[in-house]
């Protein structure tokens, strides 16, 4: 184990915010994961799992116990399965399993991050959710100190939840995903955004020209990771779209003579937090201080240069207390934070 002392991490996310890393070391193998985890437990400090830091928001002061970087590589296809390390770019997985034909994920195209962040906020996005597809996932016990493997009915999927971010938080340590994808299978295409991109498509789209759709619609928000795109320093939706009883979506048409709404789960009702921002007063590109919401996605928090944490949530703070004020929701943030503690 290569361990590092007061290693930045702003450059590690994409949000490009945050201070040091006390304690700084990689896993490239299952048995590094198992020495860092054990190393920090000896000392009794805290360990925090970083991935691609796509979906992180890091205080300025930095994390005080050990980054453990997941460094784990290699993917194996055989017949509908796919198997990955938990260090491979996702994108890497969605390319080879598009290009082998195999349906599931060709809609998850474009979200940056490793693997081994895809079960803990069960990644979703144009009517695809990878807790569809995943059969197994690999762990690291910390508490337990050995590996275990949980299959999908132990993973709690839900929108945007699994019980890796929520009881079990920080718990595990995935260092393998298992997918099970539909060889053959058709594209989804249920999105309203993809079906007006294939409107004039002859004949039914490849798995691959979904994904490179898919792609060009992100690259359009500003959700495609692209260098020097300003629009990219962000952690991709900074809140959660709430679901809520009916009566509640009622009490927002009744006040904003309108609702964008649609249905959810166990009889609830998914409000598109976009839609709720936007109709509490802020527009694309609204900014205070460096801290600013995306000029083409409203979901989206960016750091317009040289921003610091405090005032990316000063920002979400004064965006969720007015929404509330308004509607009566508290938004939820999607992001982990990381050294708030
Ligand atoms: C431009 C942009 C667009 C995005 N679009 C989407 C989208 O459409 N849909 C969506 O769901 N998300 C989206 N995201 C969010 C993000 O890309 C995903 O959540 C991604 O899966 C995070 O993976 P990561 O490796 O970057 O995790 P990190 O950001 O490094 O970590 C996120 C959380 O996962 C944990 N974690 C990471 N790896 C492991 C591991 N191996 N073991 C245990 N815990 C781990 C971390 O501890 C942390 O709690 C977007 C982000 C950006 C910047």
């Amino acid at each position: 184990m290569n361990l590092q002392e007061n290693i930045p991490l702003a450059s590690r996310t994409t949000f490009g915010i945050g201070g040091p890393a006390r304690w700084f070391a990689e896993a490239s193998s299952e048995a590094e994961v198992a020495e860092a985890c054990a190393w920090a437990r000896a000392r009794d400090l805290p360990l925090f799992v970083l991935g691609g830091g796509s979906n992180l928001l890091v205080a300025d002061a930095g994390f005080h116990g050990l980054v453990l970087c997941i460094a784990l590589a290699g993917i194996a296809l055989d017949g509908d399965r796919l198997q990955a390390a938990a260090g491979e770019p996702w994108e890497r997985c969605v390319e080879q399993a598009t290009e082998a034909g195999l349906a599931g994920i060709e809609c998850l195209a474009g979200i940056p991050g490793s693997v081994g962040g895809t079960p803990v906020q069960n990644v979703g996005a144009y009517g695809q959710e990878v807790g569809a597809v995943i059969e197994r996932v690999r762990t690291f016990d910390r508490a337990a100190q050995k590996f275990v493997e949980f299959p999908n009915v132990a993973c709690g999927f839900a929108y945007r939840r699994s019980r890796f971010n929520s009881a079990d938080r920080g718990r595990f340590v995935v260092t393998r995903v298992d997918y099970r994808l539909r060889p053959g299978g058709a594209p989804a295409l249920g999105y309203a955004d993809l079906e007006r991109h294939f409107a004039h498509h002859s004949g039914a789209p490849t798995l691959v020209e979904v994904a490179e759709a898919v792609r060009a619609i992100r690259r359009a928000k500003g959700m495609f990771m692209i260098e020097g795109d300003p629009d990219c320093r962000s952690a991709g939706s900074f809140f959660k779209n709430p679901a809520v009883a009916p009566e509640a979506a009622e009490r927002i048409r009744a006040i904003a003579g309108a609702v964008r709404a649609y249905p959810a789960s166990d009889g609830l009702v998914k409000i598109s937090a976009a839609w709720l921002i936007e109709q509490a007063g802020f527009a694309p590109g609204f900014a205070l201080g460096a801290a600013g919401i995306s000029s083409r996605h409203t979901l989206a928090l960016v750091n317009r240069g040289g921003a610091t944490a405090a005032e990316i949530l000063a920002l979400a703070e004064t965006i969720r207390s007015t929404v509330e004020q308004r509607f009566g929701i508290r938004l939820e943030m999607e992001p982990d934070r990381v050294g708030f503690d």
